[in-house]
């Protein structure tokens, strides 16, 4: 008997049938310009659904493989970092930063609350010699949205650089990585963008990339110099790239506007659902 499984959890998300198939195809060897087609592809793609033109990295790890990517390439020890945190994921960037080093200043709510760009505009005013701001886009253990375009023109005024953890937000909640100044945007493959689970995303600035070149605490495999030189630096994750190439040109076709749109639509009929049956929302911004 085949036996429908489903999938409630924020990641992993259900995988649409054709992108459980594309990963079935032979593996080929990366070093081919068959791959290089296909890896060039997915990195594109993903670009436009980050809404960017900056460098794109597609890592073999979970999402917070490119969370360390971000930390280790633009924190030297004893520099400082303003780290936002209104649940279990801001925590991990305060986990992340403190094992690199860093000196943490933190912006902190209790969990259901969130941060505003006036609380990140106090704490860069306090704190003129940090270097970057590191925010969560959704905060997935409350379900918390952060207003991440505000914060980064309060960012941005001051001259630092944003990092947003958009592991889980990507895709369900609109971003524009360019239009809103983002230096470094990390999101995975098991959340919005509907793929399994074992790759991640990162995209750099030119900005964040500057500041990169002067980090002496940078890890080996996420050394950004590496994938400078070659995007493709190790054996990637090879048949999940062929599953990636074809999820983000499902999402280009339907069109970014309308994936958003849906989210908000599908969001907004779970919450008033939720409170028809009587019970109350966690969250004081609720997200997609
Ligand atoms: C899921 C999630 C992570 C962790 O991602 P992994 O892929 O499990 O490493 C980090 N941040 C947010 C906001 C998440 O939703």
């Amino acid at each position: 008997m085949i036996k429908k499984n489903y999938l409630l959890a924020p990641g992993p998300t259900p995988v649409p049938i054709d992108v459980l198939l594309e990963g079935a195809k032979d593996t080929i060897h990366h070093r081919t310009p068959q791959f290089k087609k296909i890896f060039e592809d997915a990195v594109n793609g993903t670009k436009e659904v980050f809404r960017t033109q900056n460098d794109l990295f597609i890592l073999a790890s979970s999402g917070t493989g490119a969370m360390e990517m971000a930390v280790a390439n633009i924190v030297n020890p004893g520099e400082k970092l303003i780290v936002c945190s209104v649940g279990k994921f801001g925590e991990r960037w305060v986990e992340l930063a403190k094992t690199f080093g860093a000196e943490i200043v933190l912006v902190e709510r209790d969990y259901g609350d969130f941060y505003t760009p006036e609380m990140v505009e106090r704490a860069l005013d306090e704190n003129p010699d940090a270097v970057a701001v590191l925010t969560t886009l959704s905060e997935t253990s409350t379900g918390t949205v952060m207003d991440i375009e505000g914060i980064s023109k309060v960012v941005k005024k001051a001259g630092k650089l944003i990092a947003v953890d958009g592991i889980s937000g990507l895709v369900a909640e609109r971003l524009l990585t360019d239009d809103w100044g983002l230096d470094i945007v990390v999101s995975g493959s098991q959340k919005g963008f509907m793929l399994p689970p074992g790759l991640a995303f990162i995209s750099f600035s030119k900005e964040a990339i500057e500041k990169s070149k002067n980090v002496s605490s940078t890890s080996f495999y996420f050394n950004l110099k590496k994938y400078l030189k070659d995007p493709i630096p190790w054996t990637p994750a090879v048949n999940l790239i062929y599953q990636q190439s074809l999820a983000v040109k499902m999402l280009l076709e339907e069109g970014m506007e309308n994936v958003w749109a849906r989210h908000e639509l599908m969001g907004k009929a779970t919450r008033e659902a939720i409170k028809a049956m009587g019970l109350e929302l966690f969250s004081k911004r609720p997200g997609n």
